[in-house]
């Protein structure tokens, strides 16, 4: 996890200084966060931020960070998002102790406090409709106007609110509302609504509850049952930290948990709402929430991100309380920085043409040696056959190569990695497409490994496979899956005419050398030249690879 050494050479962000000073003052003995999604789609980048801080101070304090499902909304909900969220947490490197935990824990404590509001007169049930309620609202110029409904009797708002639980009202009938101010000028003290009629089954309890409460009432409340310290939350949250703190102060908890707001993480070239992300995958422009190109947690993994390369990103990023929008080059060089070193190089051809060594023995097979990695000799080495016929990059050669052209053309010699330095000799045309079919070259067998005796110098260096050792693999080019910065930025052009068409582009006929037949799923090489390179978790086996590019080994899309 964390160097340690690391985290002290860096200032704290604001909400890491806060905690410390808290603690160092003895406000707090231990901090205590949370993680709280809303079990309505898949983790995205956006969440690792919020991740990484709550469950990282619990860590760098010795704390305690909860995980908690803010499961108020039961037609949106679903078990299989509670399991990937649990999965993804886990996978970045993060432990919530004991027990996950749900605000459907609390279903009947927080009916109670509801009582207890209505008792002190701080709560009533309105009958306006959800139009009527709009105006009444008021505008951020305008005072809104109280509900006819609002002087109703304690024991009538009792009597009506137990009426709303056990389900003899309709849907959109009847709210509890929180009775504050309706001239304040902050929209969310106008007497907001904290339950309503919801007649949905719940994942967790079922057909119990008719009314469900609202997720400003029970986030508070949640924290404060739980004995949170500081609840972290993102700065759209701002305007309804005078709600928190008015539920808590009017019930006069025990506790009372302090709410700091940060900026949420923005990237460019994608967009982070889950409802945007739910909309892809059902009008399937991605292939599932675990799409490679997409900006979930199991999306990254499925891609080739490591739970490191993410925590670094988020690390990198750092916390704080203004807007802005982060390159995707530097989720991209966290995860380069990460492969370059962990990664162990193989060789593979995305695009063959055949090469023939004429003067190399037929039925010859010679083992080359390849370095695992070429600056780390503890990862080891791997054979490499090299036979008559071999593969290499259709644009590793070309017919009229300009000076600056190292590679193959016409009377150049260049050296096959780990391999022998070839002369060209001729090549073959197909007459009708023009499409060049094979290239004839001679070896020089005094230069098995690569170097000549004679110290001559070739600069080119280029990969290549043996034609009759090498395997097809199935490789699958993903890149950034829209073209545009900003997608959202133009409100009247769908974000969804700014889809990359060249997201994915698969290969069919690639081929690599012998040893990645053993790949597991899940692992990640370098193609030497290419880029990163992981074996799908989904459809990858052994002996039939699937390969998913992770990254490019440069930032094809960094401005000139
Ligand atoms: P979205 O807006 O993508 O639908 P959300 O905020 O509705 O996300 P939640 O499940 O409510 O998703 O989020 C759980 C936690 O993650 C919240 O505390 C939220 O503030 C935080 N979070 C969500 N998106 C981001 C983001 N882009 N950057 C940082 N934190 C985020
Ligand atoms: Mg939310």
């Amino acid at each position: 996890m964390e160097n340690i050494e690391d985290s002290e050479k860096r200032p704290l962000d604001f909400i890491r200084q806060i905690i410390t000073d808290d603690l160092q003052t003895g406000k707090h003995q231990k901090s205590i966060t949370r993680f709280p999604p809303e079990p309505n789609g898949f983790l995205h980048i956006g969440h690792a931020k919020s991740i990484c801080l709550n469950f990282g101070v619990a860590e760098e304090n010795s704390g305690i960070c909860n995980l908690r499902f803010d499961d108020t909304n039961p037609s949106k909900e679903d078990v299989a998002y509670v399991e990937s969220i649990q999965t993804d947490v886990k996978w970045l490197g993060f432990d919530w102790g004991a027990k996950v935990l749900y605000a459907s824990n609390y279903f009947h404590q927080l009916f109670e406090f509801a009582v207890a509001l209505i008792k002190a007169d701080k709560a009533y049930v309105c009958q306006l409709s959800p139009g009527e309620m709009r105006e009444y609202r008021g505008t951020l110029t305008e005072p809104g106007k109280e509900s006819p409904y609002r002087n109703r009797s304690v024991a009538e708002n009792l009597d009506l609110f137990e009426q709303m639980k056990n389900g003899e009202f309709e849907e959109g009938t009847h709210v509890l509302r929180a009775k504050i101010d309706m001239a304040s000028p902050n929209l969310n003290m106008r007497d907001p609504v904290i339950y309503r009629i919801l007649k949905a089954h719940h994942h967790r309890t079922g057909d119990t509850w008719k009314i469900y409460p609202m997720y400003d009432y029970t986030h508070c409340l949640s924290d404060m049952l739980e004995g949170i310290t500081h609840s972290l939350c993102t700065l759209e949250f701002q305007d309804h930290r005078p709600l928190y703190d008015w539920v808590l102060d009017t019930l006069k908890t025990p506790c009372h948990p302090r709410q700091i707001e940060f900026a949420r993480l923005n990237l460019t070239y994608t967009v982070m709402s889950k409802r945007k992300l739910l909309q892809m995958v059902e009008a399937n422009n991605v292939d599932g929430w675990d799409d490679p190109r997409m900006l979930t947690i199991s999306g990254l993994r499925r891609r080739g991100y490591t739970p490191a390369s993410i925590r670094n990103f988020c690390r990198a990023i750092g916390i704080g309380k203004s807007e802005s929008r982060i390159d995707m080059g530097v989720l991209e060089n966290e995860i380069r920085n990460d492969l370059n070193v962990r990664a162990e190089r193989r060789m593979c051809v995305l695009d063959p043409v055949k090469v023939v060594i004429d003067n190399y023995p037929e039925g010859l097979v010679e083992e080359m040696v390849g370095k695992n990695h070429p600056q780390n000799p503890d990862m080891g080495e791997r054979l490499l056959p090299f036979t008559k016929e071999l593969y290499i990059e259709r644009n590793d050669f070309m017919e009229n190569p300009s000076r600056k052209y190292h590679r193959l053309g016409p009377d150049r010699e260049v050296r096959l990695r780990y391999g022998y330095l070839i002369q060209y000799a001729s090549h073959v045309k197909d007459e009708t497409t023009g499409e060049i079919t094979e290239i004839h070259c001679t070896y020089d067998p005094e230069t098995r490994g690569g170097s000549a005796p004679d110290g001559r110098k070739v600069k080119g260096t280029i990969h290549w496979v043996s034609a009759e050792k090498g395997f097809p693999v199935t490789i699958r080019l993903y890149d950034r899956l829209f073209n545009v910065e900003d997608p959202e930025a133009d409100k009247d052009v769908d974000f969804l005419d700014h889809l990359n068409p060249d997201s994915k582009v698969v290969l069919s006929k690639a081929i690599a050398e012998p040893s990645l037949a053993l790949l597991e799923p899940g692992k990640t090489v370098q193609f030497e030249r290419q880029g990163y390179f992981c074996a799908d978790l989904v459809e990858s086996k052994t002996g039939s690879p699937v390969l998913n590019r992770t990254v490019t080994l440069r930032d094809s899309w960094k401005k000139k």
